[in-house]
């Protein structure tokens, strides 16, 4: 079947060719610009170089770099042209039209010499160029030798130019091209006026296709341009011969269709339809659409490659500042902007991390097909996953280190409140809903005072709580039978426990000015240990550390942590504020603070001065492990003294 296709093909573009033959020369060649102004991109070059031609300030040698195709031969080409022009006009280009100017247009001047470096880079090369430059020019001002790919020469054909291109004769010009800088030599690069040529813009390449489609009355399609121009990544080079190709395949039709094909890009409209099925976790219709793709001749990981950067470009497409990185064909923007509007940033990153790793890993799978299938059924899935494991926040935090930033995000329980608000409550609900508890501080707690009394009139009972404060027994969080059914009730559930107590105290507290509450340990531990359930609530490492913990009352608003080891102390420590906001606010107190000390106790091994010999160490050891002996003597070992 492919084959036949082939022959066709085969065929046609012979036919193709006998009838373009006589007329059809390649768009390179032909629309290689004739002056400074033509060349596309690089304005920043030709500026400087006219400027240089009509002062008269031309270096010596020049080295031009950059990638290829981007008109490194042509503006050295054009250099020589212009500077052995009769006539230079007064913009600083050549006139085209003199003596010289015509014999370089016919490619027959003799002051222009031109040495490929890559196929030509021996010292004898060099030597036979470097005889040449000793003959001053019969016509014309300057004799341009251009030498390109000039990385690739010798070291030693190098250092046999060295000196030519040091203190050349006053005819001689150098011109080198190289597309790789890196690769010079030091000594070269400081004898030469460097400049740096830019990648063409797809805008500019896709402007510069149209002018010669016009020229040549090609019928095409904008978009098709903007493909070709994509495709080629900044070279002119490749976009003129991609255009001649696609050109004298279609009869001269460069429709975007038409181009897809013979660039054998997948239409973007696949991955649009992709998405959306993704989104709808219609599995069995991805895999359909995929199965058609791979049908119509595309290889797995082109799939993944040009669904990466389709998702690339939507994440583009999120921030308006960014939007204009985003290289697509005109009749597509649109379409991108509104399918990124529907996709979350974090889903988009995820299937760019889970397509990247699918890619890399592409050419070890054993099945291909199906290595690209289980990253396409695991986008389908993503979302989900996503939602999962962002909780209620619309913040992901699959692998959240920091347990304590989902307490911050919570809403405290002000739903039913917010029903009654009215009046003086509507201003004090003016405060941030999104703000937790913590952040809040001693206001967030008295917010939350103000609450409870009015969701319960029944625990108005100021009189009663006020009068208990000093008693240890208060302190202890056993939730009054009127409490239970209101913790269940509320929304927040890890921080249910802690916001329980917090409710607990704030009722014993006094709810105005707060009367300050002594530091007693019975009073410390009950909290401790209602800090250390709601970090257990909130699945925080931290609460072993917490348990294990002892501590020690040292004076009103201070007291000392003592754990076992410098981890546990460090995972208590990372809950500080919260700790100290907690506990001021249960306190009462601002000044409630901690110190922190290891256990002495720890038995840590004895360390001797004395270094023992092994029979020492033996016996030591037989002290402790009398089995030893035991072994020794059974297996009738002998120790190595
Ligand atoms: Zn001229």
């Amino acid at each position: 079947m492919i084959g036949v296709n082939t022959h066709i093909y085969l065929l046609h573009f012979f036919y193709i060719c006998r009838q373009h033959m006589d007329k059809f020369i390649v768009s390179a060649r032909k629309y290689r610009p004739q002056n400074f102004s033509a060349v596309v991109g690089q304005n920043h070059i030709t500026t400087t170089l006219k400027n240089a031609i009509k002062n008269n300030q031309l270096a010596h040698a020049f080295l031009f770099c950059g990638p290829r195709g981007v008109g490194k031969t042509t503006c050295a080409r054009i250099l020589a042209k212009t500077i052995n022009c009769e006539n230079i006009t007064l913009d600083g280009e050549a006139c085209n039209n003199c003596r010289s100017c015509t014999s370089f247009n016919e490619g027959a001047s003799l002051n222009v010499h031109e040495l490929d470096a890559a196929s030509n880079n021996s010292v004898d090369d060099i030597r036979a160029l470097v005889e040449q430059v000793r003959f001053a020019p019969q016509a014309g001002r300057y004799k341009v030798y251009i030498i390109d790919e000039v990385h690739m020469l010798s070291s030693s054909a190098f250092n046999a130019f060295l000196k030519t291109l040091e203190e050349p004769p006053p005819y001689a010009i150098f011109i080198l091209a190289t597309t790789e800088k890196h690769k010079i030599l030091p000594t070269i690069l400081s004898r030469c006026q460097i400049f740096d040529f830019k990648r063409i813009t797809t805008n500019d390449t896709a402007n510069y296709l149209q002018e010669i489609c016009t020229k040549e009355s090609i019928r095409t399609e904008p978009s098709a341009l903007q493909l070709i121009a994509q495709k080629s990544e900044g070279c002119m080079r490749d976009a003129l011969s991609i255009l001649d190709k696609i050109v004298s395949f279609t009869n001269s039709e460069v429709s975007y269709q038409n181009t897809l094909e013979h660039l054998n890009i997948l239409d973007a409209e696949y991955y649009f339809r992709m998405v959306q099925r993704m989104s709808e976790q219609d599995i069995a219709d991805v895999l359909l659409l995929f199965d058609d793709i791979m049908y119509k001749g595309f290889e797995g990981d082109m799939v993944l490659n040009g669904f990466l950067e389709f998702f690339r470009n939507l994440l583009v497409c999120k921030d308006k500042k960014a939007a204009s990185l985003l290289e697509v064909v005109e009749n597509f923007r649109d379409k991108y902007f509104q399918t990124a509007e529907k996709t979350p940033v974090a889903y988009i990153i995820s299937a760019l991390n889970i397509l990247n790793e699918t890619e890399i890993n592409y050419k070890a799978a054993r099945n291909k097909k199906l290595h690209v299938e289980l990253a396409l059924i695991k986008l389908c899935y993503l979302q989900q996953a996503l939602e999962i494991s962002a909780g209620d926040t619309g913040v992901t935090k699959k692998k959240s280190v920091e347990s304590a930033i989902p307490l911050t995000l919570r809403n405290i329980p002000v739903l039913e409140w917010k029903k009654k608000g009215e009046g003086s409550r509507t201003t004090k609900q003016a405060a941030p809903q999104n703000e937790g508890p913590y952040q809040g501080g001693q206001g967030g707690a008295r917010l939350i005072i103000e609450t409870e009394e009015e969701r319960q009139p029944a625990a108005k009972n100021p009189q009663p709580v006020a009068a208990k404060p000093v008693q240890p027994s208060a302190v202890a969080p056993t939730p009054s039978p009127a409490e239970t059914p209101k913790a269940a009730e509320m929304p927040t559930t890890k921080l249910g426990a802690l916001s329980k107590i917090r409710k607990q105290f704030a009722q014993v507290n006094d709810t105005a000015t707060g009367t300050m509450k002594p530091l007693t340990i019975e009073a410390l531990q009950a909290a401790w240990a209602d800090f250390a359930n709601s970090l257990r609530e909130a699945k925080n490492p931290a609460v072993q550390s917490f348990e294990r913990a002892e501590l020690k009352v040292i004076d009103d608003s201070l007291f000392e942590i003592v754990s076992h080891n410098n981890l546990e102390q460090k995972f208590i420590d990372q809950q500080r504020m919260r700790l100290c906001e907690y506990l001021q606010a249960l306190f009462n107190n601002k000044a409630v603070t901690y110190r922190m000390s290891l256990h002495d106790k720890i038995s840590m091994p004895v360390i001797t001065d004395v270094q023992l010999n092994s029979k020492e160490q033996f016996q030591k050891i037989v002290e402790q492990y009398p089995l030893v002996k035991e072994l020794k003597d059974r297996l009738k070992l002998d120790l190595d003294y």
